[in-house]
């Protein structure tokens, strides 16, 4: 059976959507494993712009099967209103094409609540949540706290779980925050006017995918934010709250036994990090504002300016490595068109020394990039569709990526539209 899962190698934004919405041509299904509704996947193809939060990128294809995996933090509220979203703009979301497993967790109304109590609680020491309640959530995940999609169809049992759940969270949110409780009729008005609408897309998906399996059907999981941001393995505690690695995509999906045949792992030009926490190679002043415009780097759920910096080359290794990905789509080529000498980070300076692999995240503080500067192509090859044809600096630069790395580079992305793509 083919499998591939589509990661991002660095803090996220890497242009994962992009590279999903072009391979899901060579896939019967696509499976989201793991985060919600915080991820901003932008795809621009021949239907339109979209900015997806919750949908699979898969869901622009006629004859794809999306899955919401039991990894996925299913927030309804948010979902209904995405798949009118698309619907809206003529893309067909049914249960055929959309499938939410009845183990995924749902985020409760009152998660957002809780990630804004508690931002605001922090004040000047926040992470820089997204306070779409991801946090809140996968804490109440874990203490089992929340309720799952399939209990939608045990309406009996279902009264009695949310009267035990109610009843402690409203402990946190008088007690601890000093917030209004929840009642009964709230969360029966939540019941109703968002989980009823995406009841009929829930389903047993284990079951599907077993049969998928047996009829060899090809699969692609789609990962949300990047390596780093990896609960086990990031830059905790400014990491999501869910393992974003390849490793946890057979198992946030609903398939714990396959394993992957590839790992596209994607990794931008260059550098950007939303929100707060380490990010060595970060550029300040008039160099990181042109950057940040050429680059257009702006959140897709948020719309908060990115941090941004060149490519980090340690932090790569360390993503590729984490990933096990093997081979590098490397996005927005283009946007580094106006430079003329190309900054590299190659290695950090940290404790007096110079080092080449990923400190822990407490000796991250203190580090500094080493640069090493490149000869940039000073053109715009936006228009470029070919390896041959992209300006000899161009291409050293990919070159320089795979040597420091030890990874092939098989697609390169020169602009943000679905054909703005070569392919080695
Ligand atoms: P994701 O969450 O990893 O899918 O990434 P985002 O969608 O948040 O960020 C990628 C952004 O870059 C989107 O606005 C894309 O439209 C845009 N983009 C992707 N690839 C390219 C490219 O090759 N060139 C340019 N100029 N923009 C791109």
């Amino acid at each position: 059976m083919k499998t591939c899962a589509v990661v991002g190698i660095n803090w996220g934004d890497e242009g994962k959507g992009r590279m999903v919405d072009l391979l899901t041509e060579q896939y019967d299904i696509v499976i989201r494993y793991q985060g919600g509704g915080n991820a901003g996947h932008t795809v621009i193809n021949e239907k339109g712009k979209f900015a997806l939060h919750l949908l699979p990128s898969g869901i622009f294809r006629e004859g794809v099967v999306n899955i919401l995996g039991n990894g996925v933090a299913v927030d309804p509220d948010n979902l209904w209103k995405e798949i009118q979203y698309v619907a809206a703009e003529g893309v067909a979301v049914t249960p055929d094409n959309l499938k939410i497993s009845d183990r995924a967790s749902l985020l409760m109304p009152w998660h957002r609540d809780l990630d804004a109590l508690e931002e605001a609680r922090l004040a000047d020491k926040q992470y820089g949540s997204t306070k779409q309640g991801i946090a809140p959530f996968y804490s109440d995940k874990y203490q089992k706290k929340t309720l799952m999609a399939g209990e939608l169809f045990h309406p009996e049992k279902l009264r009695a779980h949310l009267q035990d759940i109610l009843e402690w969270k409203n402990l946190i949110l008088t007690k601890v925050y000093g917030a209004q409780p929840y009642t009964m009729e709230m969360l029966e008005d939540w019941i109703r006017d968002c989980c009823e609408p995406i009841k009929p897309y829930v389903c047993d998906t284990h079951a599907y995918l077993q049969q998928a399996q047996q009829q060899d059907k090809s699969i692609l999981f789609e990962a949300q934010l990047g390596a780093l941001r990896d609960l086990d393995y990031g830059i905790y505690p400014y990491t999501t709250s869910s393992n974003t690695l390849a490793a946890y995509a057979p198992i946030g999906s609903g398939m714990p036994s396959v394993s992957l045949s590839e790992t596209v792992g994607v990794v931008k030009a260059y550098s950007t990090c939303v929100g707060e926490g380490p990010f060595v190679c970060e550029m300040f002043g008039e160099e990181a504002d042109r950057l940040r415009e050429a680059g257009a780097e702006y959140g897709a759920k948020t719309g908060r300016p990115r941090r941004v910096g060149p490519i980090d080359l340690v932090a790569t290794r360390y993503g590729v490595e984490l990933q096990n990905a093997t081979c590098l789509a490397i996005t927005k080529l283009d946007v580094l068109g106006y430079m003329q000498q190309i900054p590299v980070c190659t290695r950090y300076l940290a404790g007096g020394k110079e080092i080449d692999h990923f400190p822990f995240p407490s000796e991250l503080g203190g580090a500094e990039p080493v640069i090493e500067w490149m000869q940039g192509w000073n053109c715009d090859i936006s228009g470029v569709r070919r390896w041959e044809d992209l300006p000899e600096e161009a291409r050293a630069y990919i070159e320089f990526i795979e040597g420091q790395t030890g990874c092939r580079v098989k697609y390169l992305s020169v602009g943000p539209e679905r054909d703005s793509i070569i392919i080695r």
